[in-house]
């Protein structure tokens, strides 16, 4: 089964002087419970192509499926319902709100989802108990690591239990160590069934992913499995 499938997508971006060709004829299928991996030189188009995949920004042409649905021509209401039920985000720059908890963060996702305050911090509670922040519950975003701040971020994207996680350079700003340790909780995740798109320079992290494509000049140019994944 598809959660994501790309046909013969491309985009451009135009100004008065000229067009940009970013992702040329892409065609991807994510099937659920994979965990794939995007790579590739800067500026031949991951960003770009992640933001497609989760709904962000449409194509210029081609198809976007959603578990089935057409949504390259959705409305951008539309686009948000489903990535509010369904997608959860992970940047290299965390991208966490420095005037809110920890806790508070994490429970943004369910604010938006309007559940209740009670299954609220239930849900908070559990998921921060899982990845090891219940002692950081009320610290600020700016008073904790870098390692933290990653792992308050996956909370944060994976606590409304989404099908899909987009990851963008999850690791970017880690070092090795705390870079491990973002992987293996995303590993541990797919595991449990949370279907993986990851973008990232790094061979340390595409080495998690069970499929990793690679992206050159909007265009994908080879596509291997990784063996015993
Ligand atoms: P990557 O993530 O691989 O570095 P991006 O998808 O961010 O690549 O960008 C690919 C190309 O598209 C770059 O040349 C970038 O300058 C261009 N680009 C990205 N977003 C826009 C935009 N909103 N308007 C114009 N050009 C853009
Ligand atoms: P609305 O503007 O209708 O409230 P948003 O687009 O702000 O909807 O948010 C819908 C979901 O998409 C949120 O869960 C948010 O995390 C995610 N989202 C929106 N914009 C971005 C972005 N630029 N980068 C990452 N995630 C985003």
């Amino acid at each position: 089964k598809s959660v994501i499938q790309l046909k013969d997508i491309s985009k451009s971006y135009s100004t008065d002087e000229n067009e940009t060709k970013v992702l040329s004829h892409v065609t991807l299928n994510i099937h659920e419970g994979e965990f794939v991996c995007i790579m590739g030189p800067s500026g031949c188009g991951k960003t770009t192509l992640l933001n497609i995949a989760g709904l962000l920004d449409v194509p210029s042409n081609g198809n976007v499926l959603f578990q089935g649905e057409e949504v390259s021509k959705a409305s951008s209401k539309r686009r948000a319902e489903l990535r509010r039920s369904n997608i959860g985000f992970v940047f290299q720059s965390f991208n966490l709100i420095d005037d809110l908890t920890v806790f508070e963060n994490i429970e943004l996702p369910l604010v938006y989802q309007h559940v209740s305050p009670n299954e609220r911090k239930f849900r908070v509670d559990k998921i921060m108990d899982r990845l090891q922040l219940s002692h950081k519950k009320n610290a600020f975003p700016t008073h904790i690591s870098g390692g933290l701040q990653q792992r308050v971020a996956v909370a944060r994207a994976v606590v409304s239990q989404p099908k899909l996680i987009l990851a963008d350079e999850p690791t970017g700003n880690l070092d090795s160590e705390r870079g491990r340790e973002v992987m293996e909780m995303l590993t541990n995740l797919n595991e449990l069934g949370t279907t993986i798109l990851m973008v990232t320079h790094s061979t340390a992290a595409s080495d998690y992913a069970s499929r990793v494509i690679h992206l050159f000049d909007g265009q994908i140019v080879t596509e291997n499995l990784n063996k015993g994944k």
